[in-house]
């Protein structure tokens, strides 16, 4: 079994460990993976959030406009 030193603590762990037995550093690639899961989700949440409040915005702009054209007559 190959040994590399951990970027964090610089202590020896495992090669094919993705996790470090001594301080629990993870492997760039998996906090990498876990980042872009976590903003994707951000992503989602913010395009729903965004696109409910678009279609209100557009809804109250369709009545103001409604309105307006009843007061003008
Ligand atoms: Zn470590």
């Amino acid at each position: 079994m190959a040994l590399r030193k951990c970027p964090d603590c610089g202590k020896e762990m495992s090669t094919n460990a993705t996790k470090c037995p001594h301080c629990g550093y993870k492997d760039k690639f998996t906090q990498v993976a876990i980042l872009v899961l976590i903003l994707l989700v951000i992503g989602i949440i913010i395009g729903v959030i965004w696109y409910f409040s678009y279609e209100k915005h557009l809804n109250d702009l369709s009545n103001t406009v409604k309105q307006t054209s009843l007061y003008s007559r």
